[in-house]
């Protein structure tokens, strides 16, 4: 095909056979959220590319080399969203559900867009299901947050392969004291720092604690920590979360070196990280943003949220061979018509089927073909039994029910009883 017709690169189509696992994914999540109070809200794909530079800075990697900006037919300049969070904050800016103090406890899911180099676990397209609260300010949110995020991996199996990193940011006071010592640490030692961290002194020093470069990385042993600097409510607030998750049973490390990418954070940070995807290991991230709501021009209100990335969860599942095995079954019934009378009874069959019991996977199949070349590809539907309806059935008003799964022999069942018969025997085969 010529390359101008296949999709962009690093951004990816999801096959039929990846949806199942996708669907149970989101599925696990949506209902997770409901089960805490979370209501979902649903964003534009394309914000102004203003409140992008406004809210998550314009020295990030995010802004500087990172979006999709284009202008629009107006001339006005857009981009297509590369987070969540900012456009949260502009919905319920602009519809004034958090005015007030009003909480909002608030989650979203849907795609997201960055220029990096794509890889195993990093695209340019790639999909966050997305949680924001605003209006409360304690340790007991931050805590939930983890908590629940906690029991999503109980349920996906994946505890045992993630661990949770949390820092404290401190105030933006706080931290701004700290700059200032890591700056002046670091810019006596300007002969052992990476190019990248030198242009970083500059423009976002705290991102050099985060450098992967070895010899940065060992020259910051011995830099400020900054721990060290941090306010007292901030050290306070700290310590109220980890008592919660102490109590909740939660391992974690301190993590004295995440700062996160975006500039909106304070106080605290966090990232569950897995060893088994190599580099892109961060599964799901947030923290504390009490200043971003007023720095996007609404009333100090308190903020904290995180984002998980659908693609690297669902590597990980599949690496893991977590997937459900039920997951690999999407048809329960597949029902083969021989001859066009025959064909025209077993719609009505199928839909007086599709009345009688909800929920059920019924495959009608599609175009003639011999006895033998129609079971096959009832089997190879992965459905639990075939339904056989011929000339001789249709006289007699029955029809064929055949198991695939080795569940017995093929019975011939009178049209009348065939859902009752199905309700139990379907039950039967799965249980
Ligand atoms: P990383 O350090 O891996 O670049 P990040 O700090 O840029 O991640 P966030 O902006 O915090 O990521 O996004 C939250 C989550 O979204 C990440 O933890 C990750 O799971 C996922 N994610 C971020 N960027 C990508 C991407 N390009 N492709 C796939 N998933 C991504
Ligand atoms: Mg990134």
């Amino acid at each position: 095909m010529s390359k101008s017709l296949q999709a962009i690169r690093g951004m990816n189509d999801i096959l039929p056979e990846q949806t199942p696992l996708w669907r149970y994914f989101e599925a696990t999540v949506a209902t997770l959220l409901d089960g805490y109070g979370y209501r979902q809200i649903r964003m534009p794909i394309v914000e102004a590319t203003e409140l992008f530079k406004r809210s998550i800075g314009e020295v990030t990697d995010i802004v500087e080399k990172e979006m999709y900006t284009f202008d629009d037919r107006n001339g006005d300049s857009l981009t297509l969203r590369p987070e969540g969070t900012a456009s949260c904050v502009r919905a319920v800016l602009e519809h004034g559900i958090t005015g007030g103090g009003q909480v909002q406890k608030l989650w979203y899911n849907g795609p997201m867009f960055r220029h990096e180099r794509p890889q195993k676990g990093r695209y340019r397209q790639f999909h966050q299901i997305g949680v924001e609260v605003f209006n409360l300010a304690g340790p007991d949110i931050d805590a939930e947050l983890i908590v629940l995020t906690w029991r999503l991996w109980g349920l996906l199996g994946l505890r045992d392969v993630v661990k949770l990193e949390l820092n404290s940011l401190g105030t933006s006071e706080a931290r701004g004291r700290y700059r200032d010592a890591l700056v002046e640490f670091l810019s006596a030692r300007l002969e052992q720092l990476d190019a990248d961290s030198i242009r970083r002194l500059a423009t976002n020093p705290l991102r050099i604690l985060d450098s992967k470069v070895a010899q940065t990385q060992a020259l910051l042993n011995d830099a400020p920590k900054l721990a060290d600097y941090l306010d007292d409510a901030s050290l306070v607030h700290f310590e109220g979360l980890k008592a919660r998750l102490d109590a909740a049973g939660i391992p974690y490390v301190i993590n004295p070196k995440l700062v996160r990418g975006l500039d909106y954070y304070g106080k605290t940070v966090f990232e569950w990280v897995t060893d088994q995807l190599g580099a892109q290991g961060t599964v799901c991230a947030g923290g504390r943003y009490d200043v971003l709501v007023e720095q996007m021009g609404g009333k100090p209100t308190a903020g904290v949220g995180f984002a998980m990335g659908i693609e690297r969860l669902v590597l990980l599942i599949e690496s893991l061979e977590l997937v459900p095995a039920e997951l690999a079954r999407q048809v329960d019934l597949y029902c083969c018509a021989f001859g066009e009378p025959a064909e025209l009874a077993a719609l009505t069959l199928a839909e007086t089927l599709r009345d009688r019991l909800p929920g059920l996977r019924l495959q009608v199949n599609a175009g003639a073909g011999s006895f033998k070349s129609q079971l096959k590809k009832a089997d190879k539907s992965g459905a639990l039994f075939a339904l056989v309806l011929g000339e001789d059935e249709l006289a007699q008003r029955v029809i064929g029910c055949k198991p695939l799964r080795g569940q017995g022999e093929q019975q011939t069942i009178a049209w009348d009883a065939l859902p009752a018969h199905l309700a139990a025997n379907l039950k039967q085969s799965v249980e």
